[in-house]
Parts: C-alpha cells; sequence; structure tokens
C-alpha cells in the first residue's frame, strides 16, 4: 500500500514560482499545511542559473505602459494583454518584497538598485544581482520557506501522476527517490511550478531536469498545452556546452561581430525602436538589445550568407563572436563576473582578453499549461505557474528578464486562487487517492522495473538522444510543413519504441534511470505537442518562422494554439482568442 500524506495544498517544483508559491499559501492562511514537491533539492532548480536578472519598474525615467508595450511587441501580440498589465503593475512590488526578504541586488552609487537594459526593453528596468540574479533570487526565498513551519519539504521526490477523483485534481503520486518507494501526497488543491522543456531539444542552455514533466502530467489528465510551438532560442550560447552567457553581457555593452569583425546586427531589422517620436523612447539603434527571436534569426541569415566561423573542436558548428573587451577588466568583474567565470571554465578563453564565440542556443518555452490569470486550468482543484504554464505574458516571444518577475507574480497568485478554493471543494476519498498511486507504482514495475522488455528492448538514453535531435532538426529557429511533419512522424515512431525502454537499475534506491525514463515518456508528449502545434500555425509570428508561410497573418491566427492529448493518436489542436485590452496589434518593427 502506498504511504500517505495528508496536506491542504501540493505545490509541485521548488523552483522560483514554486517556492513564492509556497510562502504565499503559508502566510495568506496559516492553518493550511504545505507539502513542497521537488525531483532535486530546491536550490538545484533551474531558477539558480538565471543570470541578468527581473524587469520591474523603479526608475523616474520609465513607466509601467512602457513596459507594457514593450512585452506586447516583442510578444509580436499574442501575449494575453491583461496579464501582461498584472505583471508589469505587479513587478516592482514583488522585487522590492525579495529586497526585504535579504535579496542583494545591486546599486547605484547613490544606493538606488541599479537597473541595466535587456534585450526588447526600451528602458533601463532590469534588476540585478550582478549576474548571479537567479541564485540570489532562489536562495533568498528558499531560506523565506524555512520561516514557516506550515511548510513540508519533500525533497528528491517525483511526481508521476496526479490524483484525480470525482473529476478534481486531489494530489500527486511522488516516488521517493532515496528508497524508490510510491507515495500519495494528497491535498485539495495542487500547483504545478514545474519549470519548462528546453531539454527535449538537443542545444540548450536548460539543465536535465527540465524535461516538462509538469505539462505532461496535465496534458495526461485532459487540460491543454497552450501556444507551445513558440520555443525562444537564446542568441549567445557556447558553442560546445550550450551554457548560456546571459544578455547582461550585451546589457553592459557587449557586441556582436560575424567572421569579417562586423557588427552585423545593423543590417538587420533591429535598429530604432518603434516610436522615434515619443521623447520617451531614445533614437538609439537596438542592435545586440533587439529581441531575442530577431537576433537569433539574424545568425542563421549570417550563416547562409557565409559569414559565420566553423569551430571544428565542437564538429564544425557556426558561430559568431560576442565581444566585450572595450568593457575593461574592472567592469567585467564587477557586473559580469559569472561570464567571465564560464568562459575560463567552459570555452579555455578569458573574455577581457578575447571575444567570446557564441551560437543561437533553445533556451525557454513560452508555451505551457493553459492557465487563466489567476492561475486555473481546466481541472477543478488544479493550478500551475512559472515556465511550466502559460498564462500568457509571453506570447510568441518572451522579452528577457520578464520570467523572473512572472515566477513571483504568477507564483504568489497561483497560490493566493489555490488557498482560497481549498476549502470550497469536497476533499477527495483518501483510500480512492491511495490506491490510484498504489496501481502507478504497479504500472512502473510491471512496465519498466521487472525486465519485461530485456530481450528487443531500448535503452531510455537512445530515445532520448533521437527524441532531441529530432526536434532540434525538424523544429528549429525555422521550419516548414515538411521539416515539422518529419519530426511529428519520427516521434510517433519514438513513441512506439519508447513502450519498449528496458532499464539495466532494477532497484529502487536513487533509480535515476528509472526517473529518466518517466521523464522520456512525459518528453515525447510535450514535444508532440510542440510539433503538432507547429503544423497547425500556418504563419509566421515571433519565434515560430515559418518559410513556408513567412508572414504573420492576424486574420486567422490572432490565437492561442491549444493542443489536447488524444489516446494513440496525434494531439487534437483547438485555438483560443487572444485578450487584446490597450495595444491593437501593430507591426513589429525595430527600425530601418
Ligand atoms: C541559463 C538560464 C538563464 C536565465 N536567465 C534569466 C534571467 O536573467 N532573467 C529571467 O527573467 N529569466 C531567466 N531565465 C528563465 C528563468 O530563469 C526561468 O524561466 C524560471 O527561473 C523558471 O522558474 P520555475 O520556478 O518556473 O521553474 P524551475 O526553476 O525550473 O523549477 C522547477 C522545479 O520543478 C521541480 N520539478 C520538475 N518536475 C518535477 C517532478 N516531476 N516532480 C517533482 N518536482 C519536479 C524541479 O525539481 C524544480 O524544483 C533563465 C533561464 C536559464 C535556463
Amino acid at each position: 500500500m502506498a504511504e500517505t500524506f495528508e496536506h491542504d495544498v501540493v505545490v509541485v517544483g521548488g523552483g522560483g514560482a514554486g517556492l513564492r508559491a509556497a510562502i504565499a499559501v503559508a502566510e495568506r492562511n496559516p492553518e493550511l499545511s504545505v507539502a513542497l514537491l521537488s525531483k532535486v533539492y530546491p536550490m538545484r532548480s533551474h531558477t539558480v542559473t538565471a543570470e541578468g536578472g527581473a524587469a520591474g519598474v523603479i526608475k523616474s525615467n520609465d513607466d509601467l505602459e512602457t513596459h507594457c508595450y514593450d512585452t506586447v511587441s516583442g510578444a509580436d501580440w499574442l501575449a494575453d494583454q491583461d496579464a501582461v498589465e498584472i505583471l508589469v503593475n505587479d513587478a516592482p512590488r514583488q522585487l522590492i518584497q525579495l529586497e526585504h526578504w535579504g535579496c542583494p541586488w545591486s546599486r547605484e552609487r547613490d544606493g538606488s538598485v541599479a537597473v541595466r537594459s535587456f534585450g526588447g526593453m526600451k528602458n533601463q528596468r532590469t534588476w540585478y544581482a550582478a549576474d548571479k540574479s537567479g541564485f540570489h533570487m532562489l536562495h533568498t526565498l528558499f531560506q523565506t520557506t524555512l520561516k514557516y513551519p506550515t511548510i513540508t519539504r519533500y525533497d528528491e521526490h517525483y511526481a508521476a501522476k496526479l490524483l484525480i477523483e470525482d473529476g478534481r485534481c486531489g494530489g500527486v503520486a511522488a516516488l521517493d527517490l532515496r528508497t524508490g518507494s510510491m507515495r500519495a501526497i494528497t491535498a485539495n488543491s495542487v500547483i504545478l511550478a514545474t519549470g519548462g522543456a528546453g531539454y527535449v531539444f538537443a542545444f540548450t542552455t536548460n539543465g536535465a531536469i527540465k524535461t516538462g514533466d509538469g505539462m505532461a502530467l496535465a496534458y495526461r489528465a485532459g487540460v491543454p498545452l497552450k501556444d507551445m510551438e513558440f520555443v525562444q532560442y537564446h542568441p549567445t550560447g557556447l558553442p560546445g556546452t550550450g551554457i548560456l552567457i546571459t544578455e547582461a553581457a550585451r546589457g553592459e555593452g557587449g557586441i556582436m561581430l560575424n567572421r569579417h569583425g562586423r557588427r552585423y546586427l545593423q543590417d538587420y531589422d533591429l535598429g530604432q525602436p518603434l516610436e522615434v517620436t515619443d521623447p520617451r523612447h531614445p533614437q538609439n539603434r537596438m542592435m545586440e538589445l533587439g529581441p531575442r527571436d530577431r537576433l537569433s534569426q539574424a545568425f542563421h541569415y549570417e550563416r547562409e550568407k557565409g559569414n559565420t566561423f566553423k569551430m571544428e573542436e565542437f564538429e564544425d558548428v557556426d558561430a559568431v563572436h560576442l565581444d566585450i573587451r572595450h568593457l575593461g577588466e574592472k567592469r567585467i568583474d564587477e557586473r559580469l563576473p559569472f561570464v567571465r567565470e564560464l568562459c575560463r571554465d567552459y570555452q579555455g578563453i578569458d573574455p577581457v582578453h578575447e571575444p567570446i564565440p557564441v551560437r543561437p542556443v533553445v533556451h525557454y518555452t513560452m508555451g505551457g499549461i493553459d492557465t487563466d490569470i489567476d492561475g486555473r486550468t481546466a481541472l477543478p482543484g488544479l493550478y500551475a505557474a512559472g515556465e511550466c504554464a502559460c498564462v500568457s505574458v509571453n506570447g510568441a516571444n518572451r522579452l528577457g528578464s520578464n520570467s523572473l518577475v512572472e515566477i513571483l507574480v504568477f507564483g504568489e497568485r497561483a497560490a493566493n486562487t489555490a488557498t482560497e478554493e481549498a476549502g470550497e471543494l469536497k476533499r477527495p476519498n483518501p483510500d480512492a487517492l491511495r490506491t490510484q498511486a498504489k496501481d502507478e507504482a504497479k504500472r512502473i514495475q510491471q512496465t519498466l522495473l521487472n525486465g519485461a522488455n530485456a530481450n528487443g528492448g531500448v535503452r531510455p538514453a537512445h530515445v532520448r538522444n533521437k527524441l532531441r535531435k529530432v526536434m532540434e532538426a525538424g523544429c528549429g529557429i525555422f521550419r516548414d510543413a515538411g521539416t515539422i511533419q518529419t519530426a511529428c512522424d519520427a516521434l510517433a515512431e519514438l513513441s512506439e519504441q519508447a513502450a519498449r525502454m528496458t532499464l539495466d537499475d532494477h532497484g529502487g534506491a536513487y533509480n535515476t534511470q528509472l526517473i529518466n525514463a518517466l521523464e522520456i515518456t512525459g518528453m515525447l508528449e510535450v514535444a508532440s505537442a510542440m510539433a503538432h502545434s507547429a503544423h497547425a500555425r500556418t504563419e509566421s509570428r515571433g519565434s515560430h518562422q515559418r518559410t513556408d508561410y513567412p508572414e504573420r497573418d492576424d486574420a486567422q491566427f490572432l490565437k492561442h494554439t491549444l493542443a489536447y492529448r488524444q489516446e494513440a493518436a496525434a494531439p487534437r489542436i483547438d485555438w483560443k482568442d487572444v485578450t487584446i485590452t490597450r495595444w491593437p496589434p501593430g507591426e513589429r518593427t525595430y527600425g530601418r
């Protein structure tokens, strides 16, 4: 029998969104007990790797309206504007709250909070803690959770299934990685804060834990995944590892050079901001500070023109240079110490003296679990926030530094809703939930642990490696009907192979191969939602660039994509209107 632990609210995810949500529940209702689950120790969540910073209007030369407009236009008008307004209006309060909890934001000389430029933002509004912003934010949140006795942590617990009874979510079945035993963790509200799914692509800044588990959990429970075709490429990853060189390097003045030493972004449509007559928008050329989708696309064109250089040591991949030498050692050490550390340790160069080779790399999933602006999903009792959710503030292209505030604003918001509604629904029958957890343990035992596929089976790593290459080849920076269809077919074939996965480790304690196998089945479902959504959207918008449909088509596609899972078939694709409040769709030009 699966051991059962009863709580009022379960938060799945110990990253920024999950920790912020757990704190919010504890603060709002100290009577409620909160379970905080994470498949890794919380401080190892991806939020810790965030370097550049978090956007929030704080300076007198900036204003909320401009932050909203930058976000909406950067999103190629696919963001829901009511959600964007909530994000932007609440961002400064959240960042100040973090300061009060101990986050060491960097300072100007006069002691006020320092802000830096970020891509697609017309004004400087990105708060930072040197270039280890996520590290400091996550520490701050983590240590704050320790204050609340009502929060019980389940570290190194892998949520394998949502427990659903009487049409509502009543907890999760989770494997305790230390022993391999299945536990039923029950509650009236479940908040998914499981992060993104960039690891379904071969070349990514995302750690191996970013496998889209929460998206797959919700999807299997009938909740649609929204806007999954929108996957962000960041223009500056280290060519061998995919390690991110933060946009802050360009925010501080770094420039992009092709193999001829030309600052090539001047040749692309990234120059002046839109409203050059508006005194709030300086008439500078955005160039390196253009949005990420455009910069990644410019790299592709440079490669076609033969302006990139090949790196023999990494199977001849193409790269360009990011040059920060002119900033000088003092400024680099003060503002970008981590960039220097990463370049030395992983690229063997010192950016004080040499330009940094970089190439575009998968970075962020704009799509995710469809939620309303209060974090609710279509399944009663289930909520979602952070990168696993699509609320949607990022639309077709996220602006850098918006997601570290998204996890705070919507982490708290989803938690407030979950707290209020925890008491409203009838508590599901615990015996029924326990039985479901037991059945899940049995399923895993019979399909993966008992060696049933030992003959003729495939190893999980084989399926995973293929899947990641398929996505890179079929759904990369540019796609068309042919490449996407090839990806869809290959994914269907890989799903069949995945049903025959065989393990070398049949034990209970820290069976990482088993966890990989469970993650892979989820990755395949998430990837399939991405590919089929990309197939259905026959236009180009933001990060979704179809060479066979190069224009944006508002008449047909100013809509969110909804992918619904179907048993043993391709997902069903449906559409949902975008919420427009104050900013009607316009042309997204950045000058020239
Ligand atoms: C290298 C890098 C740099 C970035 N820099 C910036 C930046 O400067 N500014 C910015 O705004 N954004 C940045 N981003 C994006 C931003 O950091 C993320 O979008 C954000 O931190 C995601 O937070 P999250 O809480 O949603 O997810 P995460 O921090 O990824 O946390 C997910 C949590 O879910 C848990 N989990 C997942 N699956 C399961 C499961 N099955 N069972 C139990 N637990 C599970 C994990 O253990 C983890 O605790 C960056 C991203 C990367 C990759």
